[in-house]
């Protein structure tokens, strides 16, 4: 199979038509080999399903908030594993249709639903975090969080405290929620537990212990409030506008 395209990624793992916006506004340059297909914005495709692909970093450092070696090997190793898990999940499916054999499709399913929902995060931390952060909210961003949330500040204390406490290993996200039209923090477990369907991640923030340890050991909250400064508004606000648009 040919590499897949972060928009076939999302599509692929059945996120529908709003990961189409939300990929739209991903695109971050491709690697040396050309081999991760990032997308540009906006660009429309009618490729089939693809196999999934770890994307570049768009920065070479996010220090001292991230140290380096963290961010070498939770890119290098660990959203690569769920990339490989991904597309081993796709790869064992495709083998039990063809053989009409689900003795282990609960096990498979779960794995889609791990590696794929681990894949996706991953993809959207690397585009929610910029060096020193970039931005502020857009107009229609700050609007919504008036709205929905009480204001940036009151967004990001909630954000923060979520986040922070989350139990074991997740994440806490701020999404576009297209039914009530509105902005909401989720408390996500693991990759793929407690969320409302149809939510469009707009900046995400990973609690696992790998995302931290190594420089802030059990001080979870510390590395919290120092991921508040490296926050990319830019691309948050890419993503909201095209979420908005999707779901008009
Ligand atoms: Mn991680």
């Amino acid at each position: 199979m040919v590499p897949l395209g972060r928009r076939d990624a999302l599509k692929s793992i059945g996120l529908g038509g709003l990961s189409l916006a939300m990929a739209a506004t991903l695109g971050c340059g491709k690697d040396e080999e050309g081999e991760t297909a990032m997308e540009p914005e906006g660009a429309a495709t009618t490729a089939g399903p693809q196999m999934y692909t770890l994307p570049v970093l768009p920065y070479p450092s996010l220090a001292p908030v991230i140290d380096d070696p963290t961010l070498a090997l939770h890119h290098d190793k660990h959203h690569a594993g769920y990339v490989k898990g991904a597309n081993a999940a796709i790869e064992a499916l495709e083998k039990a249709r063809a053989a009409d054999d689900y003795a282990t499709i609960k096990h498979w399913e779960r794995e889609l639903a791990f590696h794929g929902s681990g894949h996706v995060l991953h993809t959207l931390y690397w585009t929610s975090m910029w060096p020193g952060g970039r931005g502020q909210p857009s107009a229609e961003m700050a609007k919504a969080l008036d709205a929905s949330l009480g204001g940036k500040d009151k967004m990001l204390a909630q954000f923060a405290a979520a986040t922070k406490a989350v139990e074991a290993s997740g994440w806490g996200v701020l999404a576009y929620e297209p039914v009530g039209r509105r902005l909401i923090v989720l408390q996500t477990e693991r990759h793929q537990d407690l969320t409302v369907w149809g939510c469009v991640p707009l900046l995400v923030c990973d609690v696992w212990e790998h995302a931290y340890y190594l420089k802030y050991q059990n001080k979870r909250a510390d590395y919290v409030d120092a991921w508040l400064g490296v926050i990319d508004w830019e691309s948050a606000n890419k993503r909201f506008a095209a979420a908005v648009n999707a779901s008009d």
